[in-house]
């Protein structure tokens, strides 16, 4: 019946483009813990230069970068402010306890965006009898909650007060191209008082490898350090750099499409019955919808939609998530729309 498999589980399943294979098969190349490979030297210096930031660094995945930000941030002992449903809380092996000996002080929200006040009413009091707050995370967009959005404005906000309390920020901004597409902003201006940024190649921007964590020439001097000591040093990473290079500076241009494909997707979600959806807060490429009132569990409703080709991921007992991205066009969300009204349908 389907021709094609439609995979909506998430965007890290895009595949690189013809030109990003082009670009790897004829990289330049070196040893880059020497720091001789010139096509990472490129990748690094250009992300530094679109986050306005003095250095980055490549690093193999979004886990890591994040990581080796919390280890240079906190001391064991000390504690990680950040959202009950972060990646850095959730899916990250509870590394910052288990490798960077730091402890996380989730905060649970409705939509995934901190503000200020609920920080602050979670830093904790300066006595010595208390594990001390180190750093504040925020996540944008945030994944789990729906690709929802911080403003620069917010950002910037946190970011002052956060200082002026003596902690330093660290934006786990995975999506941030499609956040800075969203608002119609950069990604320099989204991030422009963050302490460190992390950002993904291998989600929308379609590289098959890689992350990139920018910051200041001491924090990414230490960066590089602490990328070693996790076993993530490279060596002919230029093979993998060429095909970020092209993700930077092609693959931002084609998020909008991503997200009005997740504007059609969500709208048609929300008027099926069983489902739980606000088409509205669907502002990037994540829809995340409830479907406890269909009487089914996404599991169920996630392996019927395998049987036509349609792959989503069930997120909980009751909510799927439907990522969009480049490797899935208009005809194939219009077939993810046809097979979940079929599988919501009484008696399917
Ligand atoms: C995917 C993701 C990461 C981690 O990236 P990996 O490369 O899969 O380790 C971090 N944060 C967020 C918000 C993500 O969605």
């Amino acid at each position: 019946m389907s021709e094609t498999v439609v995979d909506l589980r998430s965007d890290t399943v895009t595949r690189p483009t013809p030109a990003m294979r082009r670009a790897m098969a004829e990289a330049e190349v070196g040893d880059d813990v020497y720091g001789e490979d010139p096509t990472v030297n490129r990748l690094e210096e250009r992300a530094a230069e679109m986050f306005a930031r003095e250095k980055a660094i490549f690093v193999p995945s979004g886990s890591m970068g994040n990581l080796i930000a919390v280890k240079l941030w906190t001391r064991p002992g000390t504690e990680v402010i950040c959202e009950r449903k972060a990646h850095v809380n959730q899916y990250e092996m509870a590394s910052m306890a288990a490798i960077a000996g730091a402890f996380p002080r989730p905060i649970s929200t409705a939509d995934g965006i901190l503000s200020w006040s609920a920080i602050e009413a979670e830093i904790r009091p300066k006595t010595y009898y208390f594990s001390q707050t180190a750093l504040v995370t925020l996540e944008n967009t945030h994944n789990m909650a729906g690709g929802t959005l911080y403003s620069a404005e917010l950002t910037a906000e946190i970011c002052d007060r956060a200082h002026a309390a003596g902690l330093p920020v660290h934006l786990d901004g995975a999506r941030i191209f499609n956040a800075a597409a969203a608002l119609g902003t950069t990604v320099a201006k989204l991030s422009a008082k963050c302490d460190s940024v992390m950002f993904s190649l291998s989600k929308g921007l379609g590289a098959p490898v890689g992350s990139i964590l920018v910051g200041s020439g001491d924090f990414i001097a230490g960066a590089r350090s602490v990328r070693k000591l996790l076993g993530g040093g490279m060596r002919q990473a230029g093979v993998l750099a060429a095909a970020g290079l092209i993700a930077i500076e092609e693959s931002p241009k084609l998020l909008p499409e991503d997200h009005r494909n997740a504007r059609r997707l969500a709208e048609a979600l929300a008027e099926m019955p069983g489902v739980t959806l606000d088409p509205g807060a669907v502002r990037t490429n994540i829809v995340i919808f409830g479907v406890e009132k269909s009487g089914r569990t996404a599991a169920e409703i996630c392996a019927t939609l395998g049987k036509s080709g349609i792959l989503a991921s069930g997120v909980g007992l009751h909510s799927i998530r439907m990522v969009t991205h480049f490797d899935v066009n208009r005809d194939g969300i219009e077939r993810a729309i046809a097979a979940t009204r079929e599988a919501l349908a009484p008696g399917a």
